[in-house]
């Protein structure tokens, strides 16, 4: 049973995973290269190389666990949390910790294995976010989880190990240390100016418009204020909402033709770079709805974290957001 463990000084829980413990030697592997396409699992005829199937988008009434589905989810074979259990949050001594409940699940995007998120249609695209929102909507009945985070690694430089598309989702029994402090940022500025501080940036920034790289009518694609990285891109909805599974559906359809647009333009511009996707919603267990704004951050990998990140938490980008927005802008399709 992994368990997550509270830094007595920061406060910041970490999940110790038992269950891949690892000695020294086994880091080595950490370096090979991703998984040949010969052995993908999650390649339409291997689904008995995954756990079987939470959830599948299958159109020609195929049996689940065979071929046939356009979009597959299914638990992660080395999960970082694990579904059976009790929480058990207990002190020892000063320490607190708690039973690593959760899930760790794969959303395996496309049966293609070489169609990547910015080939993939616009239809296909909303699938996908489809799929995040249907998982959501399912785990947020376990009383025990408290957030649900979703990501997609995208490249072995920005961590993952398979090629075949997919996103992860990872339902936890507490609020990640980042969204923590988004809505601990949020609520001041709520608080202070009774307006959400997401509604007040993308409006100076509509106004300011040298941080905007596109927009419809239901999304805006900026390059924010202050990034921590290179090319650091963040899709909003411009209607106000807190969670991201509870937007309307023509929302989603938006922000797949949005999500399309952005990953192609940072495909010309930066030679098809690897690249992070990470999804800021509302805890369940909290009531935000006029201070959080969800979004979407998109990071590409084109630095490296370095030492002084590391031991600093202080972050050194060398592309100004103005820069960034003004190439993304200027990408010709
Ligand atoms: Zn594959
Ligand atoms: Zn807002
Ligand atoms: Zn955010």
């Amino acid at each position: 049973m992994p368990e997550l463990r509270k830094d007595p000084v920061t406060g910041r829980w970490v999940i110790i995973s038992t269950d891949r413990q690892k000695r020294p030697n086994d880091f080595r592997f950490e370096r090979a290269a991703i998984i040949a396409r010969e052995l993908c699992p999650f390649c339409p005829g291997r689904e008995a190389m995954t756990p079987p199937e939470i959830l599948a988008y299958r159109q020609n009434g195929s049996a689940p666990n065979t071929p046939g589905w356009e979009l597959r989810v299914v638990p992660n074979k080395f999960p970082a949390l694990q579904v059976e259990g009790t929480l058990d949050r207990e002190g020892d001594g000063m320490f607190d910790r708690m039973n690593g409940i959760g899930a760790h699940e794969v959303i395996i995007e496309t049966p293609d294995h070489d169609r990547t998120l910015s080939m993939m249609s616009e239809a296909e695209i909303e699938r996908v976010l489809w799929a995040y929102r249907e998982r959501m909507l399912d785990l947020k009945q376990d009383h025990r989880l408290r957030y649900i985070l979703v990501f997609k690694n995208h490249g072995a430089a920005a961590g993952a190990t398979l090629d075949h598309p997919h996103s992860q989702l990872i339902a936890l029994p507490i609020v990640p240390d980042f969204v923590r402090e988004e809505i601990e940022g949020a609520r001041l500025h709520y608080r202070v100016k009774e307006r959400c501080v997401f509604c007040d940036i993308i409006h100076q920034d509509m106004r300011d418009g040298r941080r905007v790289i596109q927009e419809n009518a239901e999304m805006i694609a900026l390059s924010p204020y202050a990034p921590r990285f290179a090319f650091e891109t963040w899709v909003l909805p411009k209607q106000h909402g807190a969670r991201f599974e509870e937007a309307p559906r023509h929302v989603y359809e938006a922000l797949a033709r949005m999500l399309k647009a952005i990953l192609q333009r940072l495909d010309r511009a930066l030679e098809r770079p690897p690249f992070n996707l990470i999804v800021h919603t509302s805890p369940f267990s909290e009531e935000v709805a006029d201070e959080y704004h969800w979004h979407i951050e998109l990071m590409p990998k084109l630095t490296r974290v370095a030492g002084f990140e590391w031991g600093t938490g202080f972050y050194i980008n060398p592309t100004p957001p103005e820069e960034a927005a003004r190439v993304l802008r200027a990408v010709r399709f």
